[in-house]
């Protein structure tokens, strides 16, 4: 097995499904001991047993990510990271006149919260330790207009910002913070959203949806030393779609 990340501990959030859990396989089978987070047992089981699969080592963390508590409680579970993956987040596309105030506030508290309250506490430990890797997982939506994903792309775009300034904050101590930012990819999440899915892949000059594993290895890409002076950076892996 490769061993580029051997010794290393990599916690993804959100690694029960979709391009988390093709994060968390690309990450163990380059050597890195995977802490899996999500919420459903069965699909944290099936992630560990695929990780497993292919000669990794991981644990899955139960974790309903919704405040500062959940976040703190994750990262203190999960002992001492090296690659943090702030995957985990949900989508919900419509007009902003349908959206509740409970709609609103998951999207934050999911997209935003989580993240923040977990590099706030991983980040300080890895700059203790010289080294670490901080990896966001954002979104083409957070860098235009979409008249049915607003509020998404809003959460995103916090990340994407926040991204730009925890490698200002962090990165003088050794730890490397970038993000990565697909465009529509097939996972279980996206498997329902039919023609509005369509319409994002048609808007690409690859003109085809991403497969998992292709977003997986931009975050293993970031994870390691091969991209030792990538920092604060936002990685489109959007089939070109905000080049146009
Ligand atoms: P997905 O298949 O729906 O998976 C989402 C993951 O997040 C699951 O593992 C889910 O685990 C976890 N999760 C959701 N809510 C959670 C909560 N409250 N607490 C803890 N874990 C929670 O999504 P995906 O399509 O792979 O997307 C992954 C990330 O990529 C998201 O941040 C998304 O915004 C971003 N992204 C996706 C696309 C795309 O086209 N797929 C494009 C751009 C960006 P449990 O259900 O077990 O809790």
């Amino acid at each position: 097995m490769d061993s580029e990340l051997s010794n290393t501990t990599a916690l993804v959030t959100g690694g029960t499904s979709g391009i988390g859990r093709a994060a968390a396989v690309a990450l163990a089978g380059s050597g890195a001991h995977v802490v899996v987070s999500g919420r459903d047992q069965n699909r944290g089981d099936q992630a560990v047993e695929a990780i497993r699969a292919v000669g990794g080592t991981a644990d899955f963390l139960a974790t309903d990510l919704r405040d500062a508590t959940s976040a703190r409680e994750l990262a203190d579970r999960a002992g001492q990271v090296d690659v943090l993956v702030n995957n985990a987040g949900i989508f919900p596309f419509g007009p902003t006149e349908g959206t509740s105030e409970q709609d609103f506030d998951a999207v934050f508290a999911i997209n935003v919260k989580a993240p923040y309250f977990l590099v706030a506490s991983l980040a300080p430990r890895m700059a203790e330790r010289g080294r670490g890797a901080i990896i966001n997982v954002t979104t083409m939506a957070a860098g235009f207009g979409d008249a049915e994903a607003g509020l998404y792309g809003a959460s995103k775009a916090a990340l994407t910002l926040l991204t730009k300034s925890w490698a200002a904050e962090y990165g003088p101590r050794g730890v490397r913070v970038n993000a990565v930012s697909p465009g529509p990819t097939r996972t279980e999440g996206t498997a329902s959203m039919g023609e509005a899915f369509d319409a994002l892949v048609a808007a690409a000059p690859l003109g085809r949806p991403a497969a998992p594993e292709e977003i997986a290895d931009a975050i293993l890409y970031l994870a390691t030393d091969r991209a030792s002076f990538v920092q604060g950076a936002v990685l489109a892996v959007d089939g070109g779609r905000s080049a146009v």
